[in-house]
């Protein structure tokens, strides 16, 4: 079997690089569809046991990860063991990695300005050809969200870093899936906070 299940959620037994191979490809082919992979933790999933419009996210995710240590516990102990974690954090340096080697175009949503604007820094100095092409922090007003999805609509980005804490950042992913005209979003915790230092 491919996948272990978690609370009922069927996770898929795939590996950080066979992570990164896959969105590698989604962005290759250029697919209008934007791609959501959600890394799941703990939180989420039990969150997702109570609240059927999160467990709806996840259920529609075009990939889930196992991102808590826990989750690869359960399903080891269960006797269907998933490969390793991949953690939100993990995936978004190997992404910057991979993107700079293919030239990919990142937008950067969330953290607070000093951290967001921190983070842009140091992935230029560090990941030169993984093109950051525009950035927000994440304490805007509902009432701005619409300004920011028609920014990163008209910038076109291959991934979409979205480091708003979950489930925020599934909750807007799966809001605007149709209206961000990028390959591939991702949730990414506090990932912006860890590159800023
Ligand atoms: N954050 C944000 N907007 C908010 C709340 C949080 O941008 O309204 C950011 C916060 O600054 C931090 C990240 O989201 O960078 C949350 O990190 P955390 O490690 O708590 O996320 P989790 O691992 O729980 O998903």
């Amino acid at each position: 079997d491919n996948y272990s299940s978690i609370m009922g959620i069927p996770v898929p037994k795939i590996t950080m690089d066979a992570t990164v191979d896959r969105i590698s490809r989604i962005i290759e082919e250029k697919r209008p569809a934007l791609f959501h992979v959600v890394t799941l933790n703990p939180e989420i999933t039990m969150a997702s046991q109570q609240d059927p419009q999160l467990r709806s996210i996840i259920d529609e995710a075009d990939l889930l990860t196992a991102d808590g240590i826990g989750i690869v516990m359960v399903s080891r102990l269960k006797g269907n063991p998933l490969p390793e974690r991949v953690t939100g954090c993990d995936l978004l340096l190997k992404l910057l990695e991979t993107g700079h080697r293919e030239h990919w175009s990142f937008y950067l949503l969330g953290a607070d300005e000093f951290t967001n604007n921190k983070a842009d820094e140091v992935i230029r100095s560090k990941y030169p050809n993984a093109r950051i092409v525009g950035r927000h922090h994440g304490f805007f007003k509902p009432s701005e969200e619409p300004a920011i999805v028609e920014h990163i609509q008209a910038l076109n980005p291959d991934v979409v870093v979205v480091a708003l804490g979950a489930p925020k950042a599934e909750r807007l992913i799966y809001k605007y899936k149709h209206q961000l005209n990028a390959r591939v979003a991702v949730g990414v915790g506090g990932s912006l906070d860890v590159i800023a230092g």
